[in-house]
Order: structure tokens, then sequence, then C-alpha cells
């Protein structure tokens, strides 16, 4: 048994889906295929929701046409003849069941709508492949996710429940003997049978889930990149695929922000020592990158991320009093309150010092923190974090910046810096 997950890019258009279909094909064995909303699906259902949680339930319908129409072309592309009428139906059906849903109206609570709105994605895109898969002539079954996933009710962040998932996959694989089954990836559902969703960009981590829950040999990732590469080849030219990496080090560099792998997919694939793979979904022969339990590959290339849009805010006590346990505690809870994450902290006996996203920052955020300490904000400024750090590396990467904070450990050096003109 293995599991293969393909992302919303790798399913954009009918060209993704044929592609998908080939990579299926050259599989050996039973095969879990988990897949995220095509293309950018996921971000037109939030305007669905918007639209009728503002209470504007024909705007919402009206993208949600939009949002079936595309379905409707990539189905057209993808199967030929009179085989896409009956795909068009199915994904309908689900349309359909989603409209009537949305005339009656929301409910109070955003995050549950939230879950029942966007969750359609994956419904419509996982029909649209297992249906093609069908059409390839392969034994292949459908399941919704929620069958197999098992959540509590936090809906949009919802915790799995380990315990009863593993039960549920492994009676459904005892009762299906399908080669390849088909899933969706990012989506659950409480012991209710609520719809839950495990947080935008989820997909990694649901084909984790499956593949420790059905203790998978392996998990592919097939993405839109050669593999995990040391830097974000957007912003760098001579960036170098990591062929083998350790579960530890994929674990630091998608905590510091790169952005290939979901942070907690890692996390269960190291607990059955299951080796996971990202492959280019263009090159069926390319071998990508290897994650596992080995580390001795770690150090080979310095890998670095690069994070902008970021404020680095400085705090003190009004009375020049020391910053200590309880300042800390509070200082936290205000954070967890706004939901505010910090990248980087450093503090010193009467400044606390935190790097955290711009746009998470909110003005009720700052003025509840000025209530009780003098709040100074660099704007603009970027994190730069480098694992297995070289001299070179890090003069190359902080030249003409004005160094705000530095934090270096044996394996990771960290800079928050602007431009040295600011
Ligand atoms: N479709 C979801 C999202 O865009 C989950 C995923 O793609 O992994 O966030
Ligand atoms: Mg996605």
């Amino acid at each position: 048994m293995q599991v293969f997950k393909f992302g919303g890019a790798s399913v954009k258009d009918a060209d993704g889906v044929k592609n998908l279909g080939k990579i299926v094909q050259s599989a050996q064995g039973r095969l879990w295929v988990v897949v995220s909303a095509m293309g950018k699906t996921t971000n037109a259902l939030e305007a669905v929701l918007q639209s009728w949680h503002g209470g504007d339930t024909p705007v919402a319908l009206q993208l949600l046409s939009g949002i079936k129409q595309q379905h409707h072309l990539i189905i057209r592309n993808s199967f030929e003849g009179l085989a896409c009428e009956p795909v068009i139906n199915d994904v309908n059906e689900f349309f359909t069941a989603l409209e009537q849903r949305l005339k009656e109206g929301p409910s109070d609570n955003y995050n549950y709508n939230y879950d029942l709105v966007v969750s359609l994605g994956e419904l419509v895109s996982t029909r649209i492949v297992y249906q093609y898969i069908k059409y390839l002539k392969i034994k292949t079954t459908w399941v919704d996710a929620g069958k197999i996933i098992r959540s509590d009710n936090r809906y949009r962040e919802a915790k799995v429940d380990w315990q009863i998932t593993e039960a549920k996959c492994k009676s459904f694989l005892k009762d299906h003997d399908a080669e390849v089954l088909v899933t969706q990836g990012f989506i659950a559902q409480t012991a209710e049978g609520q719809r839950t969703t495990l947080g935008r960009e989820g997909s990694d981590y649901s084909a984790a889930i499956i593949a420790y829950a059905s203790k998978a040999e392996k998990v592919t990732i097939w993405k839109d990149v050669p593999g995990l590469l040391n830097a974000d080849p957007r912003k760098f030219e001579d960036t170098v695929i990591l062929p083998e990496i350790s579960y530890k080090e994929a674990l630091e560099l998608s905590y510091y922000g790169a952005s290939v792998i979901h942070p907690k997919t890692i996390k269960p694939l190291q607990n059955r020592s299951i080796p996971l793979f990202i492959r280019p979904f263009n090159d069926i022969q390319a071998e990508g990158t290897k994650i596992f339990h080995q580390d001795i590959y770690d150090n080979q290339h310095p890998s670095f991320i690069i994070k902008e849009q970021q404020v680095l805010l400085s705090l003190s006590t009004r009375d020049f009093s020391f910053i200590e346990e309880q300042q800390l505690h509070e200082i936290f809870d205000c954070f967890s309150t706004h939901g505010l994450k910090s990248n980087l902290m450093q503090n010193s006996a009467i400044s606390f010092s935190v790097v955290v996203d711009a746009a998470g920052l909110s003005s009720g955020l700052i003025s509840e923190l000025q209530e009780h300490y003098k709040v100074l904000y660099n704007e603009k400024v970027s994190l730069i974090t480098i694992r297995h750090y070289t001299a070179e590396v890090v003069e190359r990467l902080t030249k003409g910046k004005r160094i705000l904070v530095e934090q270096k450990t044996r394996f990771t050096a960290r800079f928050v810096c602007s431009d040295a003109s600011a």
C-alpha cells in the first residue's frame, strides 16, 4: 500500500487530470490517491462563503455557478465525447446540494459554515479524478474522507482522533478491494457527522494521516517543483534539489517557512518510519526528494528561507522593570487571543523583541499591548533563516542589509534585516 497526493496545481486543468491518470497507471500495487481542490478553487469558495455570510446569497450562488462552469470545462477536456455527461451529472449533484444549503441561509458559526462550503472543492475534484481513473479501466473506489478521518469539532483547524481514524481506515480497507482508493485531502468529519477541515493547505497532512492509519509503505507528494529545493526558485537562480534529507530537517525547514510541504505532514510519517517522496508531476522519471530517517545528507547544502513582510515589535515595561515570566505570559496570552504567531523572539532584561507577520498585526492587539508596555516597531523587515550556514552564504544573504537581530545555534542562523537605507 502506498499513498499518492496531488495538490491543486497538479489538477488545475484537464492536462493535470490526464497526467494524474498516467502516474496512477504507472504505480504498482494498492494505492491511495489523495487529491486537493482543483487550482485555486478553495480561494474561490472562500469568496462564496464571504458573500453568503455577508448576507448576499444571490452573489454567493452566482460565484458558485462560476466554479461549477470551470469544473465542467475540465471534465469536457478530460473525457471524450459522451463520456463527459455522466461525470458532469455526478459533480452537479454536489453543487446542487450546496446551492440548496446556501438558499437556507448561514448558521451563526462562521467556521462551521466555512468547512461546509469550502470542502466542496475537494469533493468535486475527487469525483472527477475517480471517474477518470475508472475511465482508464482501473478498479477504483471513491470514499468521502469524512468516513475515514475522524476529527473534533474545531472547525477550520480540526484535530484528528488518531485511534478512531486508524480503526476506520483499517475496516474500510478490509471491506474494499479496489486497487486505487480515491479520497480528499484537507477534509474530515466529527463523530456527529459534521464536516471539518484541517487548516489551509492541509492536503499533505491528510496524505500523512491516511498513510499512518493504513500503515503505508511510502507517501509521494506530486508537485509542480522538481523536489524539495534549498531555496525558493522564484527568488534565487542557483537552487539545488535536496535529494535526501531527514524527517527532522524537513520539519525544521517547513517550520521556518519552506512552503513545499505542510509542517504537520512529517510527524505522523516519522512515527511509523514511512518515507516521504516529493516528486515533480510533469516528470515521472525524476527522483525528486526522499525524506526519511537518515540525517547524514542534511548538511550537504545550506538551505535558506526568507520571510518578507515582517514586523519587529520591541516591548518594554513603562516603569523600566524587568520583563519576566509574568509579563511574557501576558504578552503571549494577548498574541494567542488575537491569533498572532511569533516567528522569532529575543529578550533582554527590560525589553522583549518578537518578529511577526505584518498581515497578522491588528490595531486592537497593539493598543492592548500599549496598555502595559511601550511598543516600538520596525516595519518592512525580513527574516532570513539559514540552515547549515556558512560564512559565505551569510555574507551573501545579508549584504547591503542592516541586521537588527541575529541568532545562531549550531545548525541554524537567523537574521532580522531591514534595507540599509531604511
Ligand atoms: N484545498 C485546500 C487549500 O487550498 C487544501 C490544500 O490544497 O492542501 O488550502
Ligand atoms: Mg492547495
